[in-house]
């Protein structure tokens, strides 16, 4: 990697904008406000803009409330991304996992740098960083700026996007993605004075008493296992999540909660949006939902988590689950 190209880019770059991926989790926002810390250090210009505004769980982040959002700003965004000369894309390997903001970045003129752990990356960017081995973004964010010559400069306000990156993507150091160098980089920010309990605290500690119901709801009445096969399900309807907590990133991590069902080796969750049917799918091992989604719901994402949607009714989404998932499992076996 030519971190001189890079450097010379930054240095005459006017504008830079930061973008990341459609429904944000905390390795997008954490990384994106890592780097943006990181290139107000340098003295750049530079703002932060995604698809759609960061759940509330992730509000405290220094940086999160000047987070601008395409959606809700769409004519200031996009003359914002057409005037500006460099772009990152965080945490994303396909401008489409941007939707209709995705078209705004691939218009723009900018030099365009990705930085990013999904596989099969797409070659939109004209510098890019992309490591499918390192369990988030955050790491490479980390390394990115080693490569600048810049890790003396990484201070706790920067490492607290790092380190929330870290931890959300790697289910608190614990999938098989982590690799010594996670716990290094995490080591090093500790050294800084890094207060990970708060921030350990900030990510899973507060929930709303909607939510928690929820989950109890989710639980007690809509996990179930498909007969004669390891797979555990939780959908939930608009009317369901209409009654109880709706919320941006309210049914987070329920997926996961279906996938730790004794002797379960794969979860999914479908949960039905305004116009669209979203899912979540998790798994063990070497059991590949990143195929599964993308060869039957238009997804993709890493071996054992991904995503995909789907444009027909909330029934038919799950007739159609319900058959391929046998389908699959057979051609696994
Ligand atoms: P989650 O289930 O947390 O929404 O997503 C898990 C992972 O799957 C994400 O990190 C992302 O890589 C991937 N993913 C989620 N939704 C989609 C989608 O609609 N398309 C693609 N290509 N990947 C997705
Ligand atoms: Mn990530």
């Amino acid at each position: 990697m030519d971190f001189e190209i890079i450097k010379a880019q930054i240095n005459k770059a006017r504008q830079i904008v930061i973008t990341s991926h459609q429904s944000p989790d905390g390795d997008a926002v954490g990384s994106s406000l890592a780097l943006y810390h990181y290139l107000k250090y340098l003295g750049k210009e530079v703002c932060v803009i995604l698809p759609d505004a960061p759940p509330a769980f992730l509000m405290w982040l220094e940086g999160a409330n000047e987070i601008l959002t395409f959606e809700s700003e769409t004519s200031k965004c996009e003359n914002l991304i057409n005037n500006a000369d460099l772009t990152f894309s965080l945490d994303y390997n396909d401008l489409t996992r941007m939707g209709d903001m995705g078209e705004a970045v691939a218009k723009s003129s900018a030099y365009k740098v990705m930085i990013d752990h999904h596989l099969d990356p797409k070659d939109f960017a004209n510098w890019q960083m992309s490591d499918t081995n390192v369990c988030s973004t955050a790491q490479l964010i980390y390394e990115f700026i080693v490569g600048m010559g810049d890790e003396s400069q990484i201070n706790t306000l920067i490492g607290s996007g790092i380190y929330c990156g870290l931890v959300t993507d790697s289910g608190s150091f614990r999938f098989s993605s982590v690799d010594a160098r996670t716990h290094e980089i995490a080591a090093n920010l500790l050294k800084l004075g890094l207060q990970h309990n708060i921030i350990h605290e900030n990510l899973f500690d507060v929930n709303s008493l909607n939510r928690l119901q929820m989950l109890g709801y989710s639980l007690c009445n809509k996990l179930k296992v498909l007969p004669n096969i390891p797979v555990a399900v939780i959908y939930l309807t608009k009317e369901e999540l209409q009654k109880m907590d709706n919320k941006k990133g309210s049914t987070e991590g329920l997926v996961n909660y279906a996938l730790s069902v004794e002797g379960v080796q794969m979860a999914a969750f479908i949960k039905e949006d305004d116009n669209k049917v979203k899912m979540s799918f998790r798994s063990k091992g070497t059991i590949p939902v990143n195929e599964f989604s993308g060869k039957h719901f238009s997804g993709g994402g890493h071996r054992n988590a991904a995503g995909g949607v789907s444009f027909e009714s909330m029934d038919k989404t799950i007739e159609k689950f319900e058959k391929v998932i046998y389908d699959f499992w057979n051609e696994i076996l």
